[in-house]
């Protein structure tokens, strides 16, 4: 029996698309292998640092998973390797073990495709997209109220889901829309 401890870059696109392995960010692998009559097998755990974006709030988040990973890799000469194939059990390759699509599956196995910030996020108000837990207890949008009435009346016609403000500014500097018209 070998017991080894090493940290590895992990590839790209490792993890899910609101959650993720960095490329490059450390693995940390801290493995058992043993020779077993029809191979070797390989168990232990691996450590991740994770990035990605809250599901409900779009908050970075920022934090790590340990997974644990087993599998048996059969010499290609094994009745093992004789009677499965290779997507059942990978196989031992001039004496090595790839061990990347293991972890791989370990890792994005455990992965929330839901990531959350928090287990109790509040998520955005729907009306000014402000962060529930950022906004004050009582914060709230009075749509009651006469004078926002008015003001919805003159904006919503045009632009109901409009760009904010900075937005459309940058788009009349270039000046695309005079072009237009003179067509
Ligand atoms: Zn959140
Ligand atoms: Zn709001």
């Amino acid at each position: 029996m070998r017991l080894f401890q090493v940290d590895v870059p992990a590839p790209a696109g490792l993890g899910l698309d609101m959650i993720a392995v960095p490329e490059g960010a450390l693995l940390d692998l801290d493995l058992r292998l043993e020779v077993v009559s029809e191979g070797v097998y390989a168990s232990g755990t691996v450590t991740a640092p994770l990035a990605g974006e809250c599901g409900r709030c779009l908050e970075a988040i920022d934090t790590e998973v340990v997974v644990d990973v087993q599998e048996l890799f059969v010499f290609p000469d094994s009745t093992t390797a004789e009677t499965t194939d290779e997507e059942e059990l990978p196989r031992l390759k001039d004496d090595t073990i790839d061990l990347e699509e293991v972890v791989r599956t370990a890792i994005v196995l455990a992965l929330p495709p839901n990531p959350l910030c928090q287990p109790d996020c509040a998520g955005l108000c729907p009306d000014c997209g402000g962060r529930w837990d950022d906004l004050p207890d009582d914060h709230s949008h009075d749509l009651a109220d006469p004078r926002w009435a008015a003001l919805q009346a003159l904006t919503s016609p045009d632009a109901p889901t409009g760009p904010p403000p900075t937005a459309v500014a940058d788009s009349t500097g270039d000046q695309r829309p005079d072009r237009l018209k003179e067509n």
